[in-house]
């Protein structure tokens, strides 16, 4: 609890924003410790709004799935911004154009996609996040990868204020996206081929096959580090010895290497330990230096 704590919001907000919220509840991690202010808004207008009246000094992180965030055990210093749930509107723009809000997760782009007859969208529905999540990581899965089918994107800055911008305005890489400071993704305007022959059979097969290969349902955040040129990380950690490796309750993936999972008790603190002792194995066997694909954010906690 921050002595900023006391009354920081307009009077229309303090009873909606929560309080030491556990980040454990909104990562697939499950781990996390408490976000000073918690805001879950009800559309993009009213989150807008929330963001104009949050003063300056208060630092802001948005979310949408937490499947790509490790959130330290000490929690975060400021305000979390959930969009799933608020942003979630997704409609047919034109022949071969959606508008999709940040809210939306992958996967039910994948499946409207399919019923429209547009494609590629499948990959989509390899992506456990959001629509914002995929923007922001530039995700990707199966040869696909989302900002491939960006026109344009509607952004919010940190006074509230909208923008469109192109892809144009951002530096777009693997798994890597640098665009204008503080602003945020409320939607964006997708671009797919006219493809009728895909129904939902190929999305599951692709299902299945991620299945037989990675430990899906299982507490984890996919893949830990991107793969460096011309070669897999997973296949780096596997043969740096490293599979089954285990520190407190969290261990590297028996079935993928480059997936760390939370067996029930992992802190956020085992984790990261464990992506170090990963991060150093591999630099040591291999003399290559592996970069986190997972975001790191927050506090560590005192003890
Ligand atoms: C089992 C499993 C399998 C996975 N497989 C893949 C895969 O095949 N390919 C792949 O690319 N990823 C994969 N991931 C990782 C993850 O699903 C993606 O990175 C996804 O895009 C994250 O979306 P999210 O909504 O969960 O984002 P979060 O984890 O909530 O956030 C991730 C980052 O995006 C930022 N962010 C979120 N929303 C917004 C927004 N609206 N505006 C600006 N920034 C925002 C956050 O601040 C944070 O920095 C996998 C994860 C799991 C658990």
């Amino acid at each position: 609890m921050t002595g900023l704590k006391a009354s920081p919001f307009a009077p229309e907000y303090t009873t909606r924003v929560i309080n030491d919220e556990p980040m454990s509840r909104h990562t697939s991690w499950h781990v996390g410790g408490p976000a000073d202010f918690f805001f879950d808004p009800r559309d993009a207008g009213d989150l807008a709004a929330f963001v104009r009246q949050l003063p300056a000094e208060i630092a802001l992180l948005w979310i949408g799935l937490g499947s790509n965030l490790l959130v330290r055990d000490g929690g975060i210093r400021g305000a979390v911004i959930t969009t799933h749930g608020a942003l979630s509107s997704l409609e047919r723009s034109s022949a071969t154009r959606i508008r999709v809000a940040a809210g939306v997760p992958c996967a039910r782009i994948a499946r409207e996609c399919v019923k429209w007859g547009l494609g590629p969208a499948e990959f989509f529905a390899g992506i456990p996040g959001t629509l914002g999540g995929a923007l922001a990581m530039n995700a990707g899965a199966w040869g696909g990868e989302t900002w491939r089918h960006v026109l344009e994107v509607e952004v919010l800055d940190r006074q509230g204020v909208r923008h469109t911008r192109t892809p144009a305005d951002y530096e777009i890489g693997y798994r890597r996206v640098l665009g204008p400071a503080d602003e945020w993704f409320l939607a964006a305007q997708l671009e797919f081929e006219r493809k009728p022959g895909e129904n939902e059979n190929s999305i599951a097969q692709l299902l299945d096959k991620r299945r037989e290969t990675q430990p899906i349902g299982e507490w984890s955040c996919g893949s830990v580090f991107t793969n460096p040129p011309g070669d897999y990380a997973a296949r780096l950690i596997e043969t740096a010895g490293l599979k089954g490796f285990r520190l407190g309750d969290a261990s590297v993936s028996q079935k993928h290497a480059n997936f760390i999972i939370n067996h029930g008790a992992a802190r956020a603190a085992d984790i990261e330990a464990l992506i170090e002792h990963v991060r150093r194995t591999v630099a040591e066997v291999h003399r290559v230096e592996l970069t986190t694909e997972v975001r790191i954010v927050g506090e560590p906690a005192w003890t």
